[in-house]
């Protein structure tokens, strides 16, 4: 199934139901996060939001072989976990806004599988990690890199949390729909030019052995977000380098989920 977060009427709260059309929605009644039911109604969707509001995003950095490569790092050893403000969500079709108060001048995307959780999770085994799934989305990782690489202090959470750097959607699809999220096509593509189109077989730690590692002797919240990685063809590693500028427009796609497109300003 495929589930979206939505808004009917701009003074509405928010409401999430199962995709039928593009601009369609079966209502969901209930907590996603808890008990819900399919109400069976039909409602328009005004305006299509991120399919969650995360309790946490848990970013991995490195996790593909070929964008390890391509970033001179080493195959990591561990997953490498940084943290990415939640309020740094942003909706399907909604800009991404290049920071101006700290003004960032190396805006780049990166197009990852996310996961997101539907019950806590702690100290979860491989084996039995993908029960605690509530659905797949796509999502694009957006990172300022003179504050992820020169201004960091070696720490990634001031470049990747600026308010817009996190694009989800445009849907939450159930786990029965992706059985297998280690073979999933996914890219990029900016002002419709392919700049990333790869596979996540090439995951290092693939999405049982991420939500292994994250919730040993660590509680994930039911609404956790984990972004799995970019493959290669990240702006930064282009010659000349790619950076995102006002007026660009941005697409994102994994397979099975579709597309999340967010124009720049
Ligand atoms: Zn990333």
């Amino acid at each position: 199934m495929k589930i979206v977060r939505y808004l009917t009427d701009p003074g509405e709260p928010p409401r999430w139901g199962r995709w039928v059309e593009p601009n369609l929605a079966e209502r969901i009644r209930g907590d996603l996060f808890g008990e819900w039911s399919l109400a069976g109604e039909l409602e328009p969707i005004a305006k299509l939001l991120a399919p969650v509001q995360p309790t946490a995003i848990l970013g991995i950095g490195l996790n593909y072989r070929r964008h390890a490569e391509e970033t001179g790092g080493k195959v990591p050893e561990w997953p490498v976990l940084f943290l990415k403000n939640p309020a740094s969500v942003q909706n399907p079709g909604d800009p991404i806004v290049i920071p101006r108060a700290l003004p960032a001048e190396e805006v780049d995307y990166e197009c990852e599988l996310a996961v997101v959780l539907g019950r806590n999770a702690r100290n979860a085994p491989a084996e039995r990690a993908l029960d605690f799934v509530l659905g797949y989305t796509a999502a694009n990782d957006v990172s300022a890199r003179d504050w992820q690489i020169r201004r960091s202090g070696r720490q990634w959470c001031r470049a990747k949390s600026f308010d817009t750097f996190c694009p989800l959607g445009p849907c939450l699809v159930t786990p029965d729909e992706i059985p297998d999220p280690g073979n999933l096509r996914l890219g990029t593509r900016v002002n419709g030019e392919t700049v990333q189109d790869w596979t996540t077989s090439d995951l290092i730690f693939d999405v049982p052995q991420l939500i292994e590692f994250l919730s040993a002797d660590t509680t994930l919240l039911a609404g956790t977000v984990i972004l799995t990685g970019t493959p290669h063809g990240v702006g930064m590693a282009r010659q000349p380098p790619l950076w995102l500028k006002p007026g660009d427009a941005v697409t994102v796609w994994v397979d099975g989920v579709g597309e999340l497109t967010n124009p720049v300003v």
